[in-house]
């Protein structure tokens, strides 16, 4: 069975996708992946690709699935930097006391936002 050359495939993609906002080329560079899983004897892989424009500063988070000869692509525009994206790759999903802590600190909230981002 042949493995997945990623890299081959995110040159592809930088290659073939364009930004959803300005459509302008993505560039390598700017192109990282966050995650990556395949399976060999199904011939089939998983891409969590995360771009930024070098021309309207948007980013977008790119899934791709391959399946054999087919590769289907998502993508979907964020307001997390490639750094944003690894760092909340990595954590858990939001607990339920999480929740509860940011709805009581929003019922005592008065709309002041410099003291509330203020450390104290
Ligand atoms: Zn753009």
């Amino acid at each position: 069975m042949k493995t997945f050359d990623f890299k081959k495939i995110v040159q592809w993609l930088g290659f073939v996708l364009k930004c959803p906002i300005c459509g302008h080329k993505y560039n390598l560079e700017k192109t990282k992946v966050l995650e990556s899983d395949q399976n060999e004897s199904l011939n089939e892989a998983h891409l969590l690709i995360h771009s930024d424009c070098l021309k309207c500063k948007s980013s977008v988070m790119f899934n791709v699935e391959i399946h054999g000869p087919e590769v289907f692509s998502v993508g979907m525009v964020t307001d997390l930097t490639g750094q944003d994206s690894a760092k909340f790759n990595k954590l858990g999903p939001i607990r339920t006391n999480e929740v509860i802590g940011i709805h009581q600190a929003l019922k005592n909230f008065k709309g002041d936002f410099v003291s509330s981002f203020t450390q104290k």
